[in-house]
């Protein structure tokens, strides 16, 4: 692959915290300060340190829930502050910048502004840690650039999250690219991390596939959970309950973590 020889900085890329594992938690959408507190105490009884939800939410219909917006980055912010947790939350535009800067410890660039290079851009000179997922629509090459772009314009450190492209199999939410997230754990020091939720939509197979990511180097997954998935407001189907979620995190640790960091 020529181009590669062009991601200069990707290359030397070491990240300055080296995690042991990443492993993120929480709702599609944050929805109401006692979900959040629910929920992270949960996950902070397991030992998990970062927490994901969305204030601002990209919604195919104008009519869905689309987030609280600062109301919501406040009462994740708090929450977590409190329970000593990392908030991990989407950023839509540029002039949510000052609120993300605010309240989100590592800002997420979500798979439809992968290719928002001004969006990256910015983001990247606030210095914060970033998540770049992939795009449902972007080869290898496409994501790889949107992480250089990053590093290009101020980024420290700058994991990358699979999520899956689109599918002519409507049984799957998406396709999870195991080949490209190979080529980048073995190429590269940047973390690759695994997003099964959003990556199948199938609730009962997203352990394996976290498993098979992390048999190939990922550094972890971020999964979404319901204290109440019934009632959820954002992709209700594909909330783990706190025991589905719990039975994945307990397999992980039994099976992979001789294999994984040594
Ligand atoms: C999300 O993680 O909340 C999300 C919307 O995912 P994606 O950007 O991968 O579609
Ligand atoms: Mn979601």
């Amino acid at each position: 692959m020529k181009w590669t020889s062009e991601l200069r900085l990707l290359k030397d890329y070491h990240p300055s915290d080296t995690y042991n594992e990443i492993i993120i938690a929480g709702p599609c959408a944050i929805e109401s300060h006692e979900q959040i507190e629910e929920i992270s105490e949960f996950l902070k009884e397991l030992g998990i340190d970062f927490m994901r939800g969305g204030a601002y939410k990209h919604r195919t219909s104008p009519y869905s829930f689309s987030g609280l917006g600062e109301k919501g980055l406040k009462i994740i912010s708090d929450v977590c502050r409190a329970n000593k947790q990392l908030v991990v939350s989407e950023i839509l535009s540029i002039d949510q910048l000052p609120l993300f800067d605010k309240y989100v410890d590592i800002i997420m660039i979500g798979a439809r502004s992968m290719r928002n290079y001004p969006l990256i851009h910015s983001t990247s000179k606030l210095g914060k840690p970033m998540i770049i997922k992939r795009s449902m629509d972007s080869t290898l090459k496409d994501w790889l650039f949107a992480a250089e772009h990053a590093f290009y314009h101020g980024a420290k450190d700058v994991i990358l999250c699979e999520r899956g492209v689109k599918t002519f199999d409507p049984e799957f939410r998406n396709i999870l690219d195991i080949s490209s997230a190979s080529f980048i754990t073995e190429n590269y020091n940047i973390p690759l991390i695994v997003d099964p939720s959003h990556g199948t939509g199938v609730k009962e197979i997203m352990g394996k596939v976290a498993k098979a990511f992390l048999a190939i180097g990922a550094k972890g997954y971020m999964l979404e959970i319901h204290n109440n998935p019934a009632i959820a407001k954002c992709d209700a189907e594909q909330a783990l309950t706190f025991e589905e979620f719990k039975k994945i995190y307990d397999s992980h640790k039994e099976v992979l973590s001789p294999l994984n960091y040594s």
